[in-house]
């Protein structure tokens, strides 16, 4: 399964640097509410963390594109 075009045919466009991340840690749940987008350096903050709820995730790459402007 090429989650990432699932991603992008449903949601849009994945930036650059950007990668795929399946929130209940299930490689072979592609529903798309299951796949989110998001920074390298947050994915990887993710799976050293555990499970993380997709508003946690959003503030989490929220906090980490403010840092990144200042
Ligand atoms: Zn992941």
């Amino acid at each position: 399964m090429n989650y990432r075009k699932l991603y992008e045919d449903n949601v849009g466009i994945i930036p650059e640097n950007w990668e795929i991340h399946h929130i209940d840690f299930n490689h072979n749940n592609n529903e798309i509410n299951n796949l989110i987008a998001l920074p390298s350096m947050v994915h990887m903050i993710i799976h050293q963390s555990g499970y993380i709820p997709r508003d946690e995730i959003e503030n989490l790459i929220q906090i980490y594109e403010d840092n990144k402007q200042t």
